[in-house]
């Protein structure tokens, strides 16, 4: 399939240029590419892709390389504005509709969308319902044009997702309404029901299916034995990992208890669950995705409606609830493609308490267990117990589980790196069968370890048990070593147990083959070491250095505009800084994530940043000249999104730059961020208003002397009275001139 291109964008040479340009990458994520060429044959589309997996890009590539307004539905409100300030960041003009705003800015952004400025509406799915916004898609039909839907979350039209909104069911209208606007519905579901149910609810007409496999490469999987000294295990690894991390705990008695020793302990934490107030929480989660709070302990109620892609481990401390939660909730990990690490803490302590409350769900009306409930609750518990305690490839138990096959070892988990050696227990084994056929069949695995242990414990007395041959014939091994043989005989189906809530050990005929010598017992050896991570191809000291500073540099620059530090550049790109150390714009833009937005925005603070660094270190710099870019300034001016543009209007309002700040909610620097941009794009901006026609001159002379390259340079010339702000907006206009 060849894509054609050239009719659509003759500005750009390939997929790959126009992917370069707009956000930076240099070369699609796998099963990107066909997508996007299918979305721009206009074919109405099923993406399936795990978490981050870059499902956005499908759509919002399209999006950008034919005129018409593409427009995105999407559950979570949060996520929505993440994206759009993603895009803003990129230069790119989208625009959200939802209940947050009020109807003055709805119409605001309605004029926005009308005028053609933006590209990307997201939208709310009640909004579609809203009174009179699908007479105004008509307009923009009209004038100019929907050229797609993509319908994010795609599950929530099925019954049978996690995640069901009844909602979702309206946008079947979308395609009555618009019949030639072709549809891509994404989502990270793995199962095959909800998949035919999407397809029939949207009502795609021969769509295109893509499946990506649910591999997550570059996630490191383990399981460690939860003991009573865990808490202190637990704090090493988030000492040890660096960036930011989740914590899951079932309880919010859990979580509060771990945030508080992890906080006592010097870890900057924050709790996360039901428990506290709506505000509270999105407090928590707002300093979580600004990276000013490195971790997060929480229920499963977080991570929902977040997307931070620089997640670097996520820790199980309790049980999940099955392994299609556990591969969601450790899927929050690295969804930026670098490496992450997942941690489960398995104690069969959890087992037993989660298993006693499955004995518990009962009918409510007539008190009668839910049995098939339960059964279900089983199932997925031993699911989750034969993941933690396999001897296989984590990689491929996960996988195999959504119905993939993975061959070979993953070299990227506990089990790959450190294969546990198989032992020989045919000894062990008959000793402990040979003392479930003594104590009659009537007795769980802690009394059977308790007699082979010859404990003294009173109801071993009491049923004279101490009086067996088998009693005390299990001392050369710990009580712990008993039950790793008596769980994996279970698991072989060497052994059975009662489904109770009694979990009575009972022979099976392989039981008696072991006690006849007839079959020979092997069981993966306990884990001796702890597992150490594979290189992760980290930094030299230096450049750790370097990438710290980068990183802090990148936190100022993401709190002078309120938008999360990764919108700004990934981990990615700043290690690929801390490695290349570009040294002038053109070096810098080669970096993987630079798009030509983010050069021009970004490039001059991060190069100065590099070059000092070099100075203070002693490295020689590579590149003196003052730093521009190398060909000539573009002849077009910088992308302007609605948000600039109405910027524009409140200050030719009048408004001061606080007033609009204030206005808008937004920070003032962004504000003066939007004026710099609109006076350098040459819009009408009342630059006397914003800085003292004296102080123009003088910062005029200035650059006249020194050049426009340096802010630096410029105020070292002009002297401290002046700030940067005036100085940028005077410079604005001065590249403004002379373009
Ligand atoms: P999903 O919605 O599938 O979970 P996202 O669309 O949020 O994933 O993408 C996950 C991360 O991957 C984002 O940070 C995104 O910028 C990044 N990404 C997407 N496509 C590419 C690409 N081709 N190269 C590098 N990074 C990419
Ligand atoms: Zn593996």
């Amino acid at each position: 399939m060849t894509s054609n291109l050239s009719t659509v964008a003759p500005t750009f040479e390939s997929l790959e240029s126009a992917l370069k340009h707009f956000f930076g990458y240099d070369r699609f994520r796998s099963g990107q590419k066909p997508i996007i060429e299918a979305a721009l044959e206009n074919r109405d589309q099923l993406v399936i892709m795990p978490t981050g997996g870059g499902k956005s890009l499908c759509f919002q590539l399209p999006a950008l390389l034919r005129p018409g307004l593409t427009v995105v539905v999407s559950p979570l409100i949060a996520l929505m504005q993440d994206q759009v300030q993603a895009l803003h960041d990129n230069g790119i003009g989208a625009t959200f509709i939802n209940s947050t705003l009020s109807g003055n800015q709805v119409r605001q952004r309605e004029a926005g969308i009308l005028s053609g400025h933006i590209k990307l509406l997201y939208l709310a799915p009640e909004r579609l319902l809203g009174e009179g916004f699908l007479p105004f898609l008509d307009r923009v039909h009209e004038q100019t044009r929907i050229l797609s839907f993509a319908i994010d979350e795609a599950h929530c039209v099925s019954e049978w997702g996690h995640d069901f909104r009844p909602e979702y069911r309206q946008l079947r209208g979308l395609r009555r309404r618009y019949p030639t606007v072709p549809m891509m519905a994404l989502t990270a579901t793995a199962t095959e029901r909800v998949r035919q149910d999407i397809l029939q609810q949207l009502g795609l007409k021969s769509p295109t299916v893509h499946v990506a496999s649910f591999n997550r490469p570059n996630l490191f999987y383990e399981i460690r034995p939860k003991q009573k000294q865990s808490y202190v295990e637990l704090l090493k690894l988030v000492k040890q990992t660096p960036g930011s991390g989740i914590i899951y705990c079932l309880s919010r008695k859990k979580v509060d208890e771990i945030t508080f020793r992890l906080q006592q302990d010097g870890i900057e934490a924050l709790p996360y669950h039901a428990g506290l107030a709506d505000g509270k929480r999105a407090e928590h989660q707002n300093r979580f995705i600004r990276d000013d709070v490195r971790v997060m302990v929480a229920t499963i109620a977080f991570g929902m409606g977040i997307n931070k892609p620089d997640v670097r481990f996520v820790i199980h401390y309790d049980l999940p609830r099955n392994l299609e939660s556990y591969y969601q909730e450790s899927g929050r990990a690295g969804r930026d493609g670098e490496a992450a690490r997942c941690t489960f803490f398995f104690s069969y302590g959890d087992v037993k308490s989660v298993d006693y409350l499955i004995a518990q769900k009962v009918d409510p009306q007539t008190g009668e267990p839910l049995e098939e409930e339960q059964q279900i609750a089983r199932q997925q518990l031993r699911q989750v117990i034969d993941y933690a305690e396999g001897t296989d490839c984590r990689r491929r138990i996960q996988l195999a589980y959504f119905g993939e096959r993975f061959e070979g070892s993953c070299g990227n988990c506990d089990n790959c790196l450190n294969p546990k050696p198989m032992q020989d227990w045919t000894i062990e084994a008959q000793k402990f069968l040979s003392c479930v056929a003594r104590c009659k069949e009537r007795f769980g695995m802690k009394y059977i370890v308790d007699v082979l242990r010859g404990s003294k414990d009173k109801r071993i007395l009491q049923n004279g048990h101490d009086q067996l041959s088998t009693y005390g014939i299990g001392r050369d091994r710990t009580a712990d070593e008993w039950r790793l043989l008596g769980r994996s005989l279970l698991h072989q189906g060497l052994v059975d147990e009662t489904s109770d809530g009694y979990s009575i050990l009972r022979l099976n005929p392989l039981s008696w083959d072991i006690l006849r010598k007839q079959r020979s017992v092997y069981v993966a050896a306990p884990p001796q070491s702890k597992t150490t991570l594979p290189e992760d191809g980290g930094l030299r000291a230096d450049m750790e250095a370097l990438f710290d500073r980068l990183r802090s540099l990148r936190k100022q620059v993401a709190d002078e505009q309120s938008v999360p530090p990764y919108v700004v550049f990934a981990d990615s790109s700043l290690r690929l800084m801390a490695q290349q150390q570009p040294q002038n714009l053109e070096e810098f833009a080669q970096i993987s994530g630079v798009g030509s937005y983010k050069r021009d925005q970004y490039g001059q603070r991060f190069i100065e940043a590099i070059r000092q660094f070099c100075e203070e270190q002693g490295i020689p710099l590579r590149d003196l000249s003052p730093i521009v870019a190398a060909e000539p300034a573009p002849a077009t001016p910088p992308l302007l999104a609605r948000t600039h543009f109405y910027t524009l209007e409140l200050h030719q309002q009048n408004l001061t730059p606080f007033e609009i700040a204030e206005k808008r909610k937004l920070s003032i620097n962004t504000i003066y961020d939007h004026l710099e941009l609109l006076v350098q794009a040459g819009q009408s901006v009342q630059l006397n208003q914003l800085v003292d026609l004296e102080r123009q001159t003088v910062i005029q002379q200035a650059i006249a002397t020194v050049g426009d390259a340096s802010l630096r340079v410029i105020r070292e010339h002009v002297g401290e009275s002046y700030d940067y702000i005036e100085i940028r907006l005077v410079r604005a206009q001065w590249r403004s001139s002379k373009n």
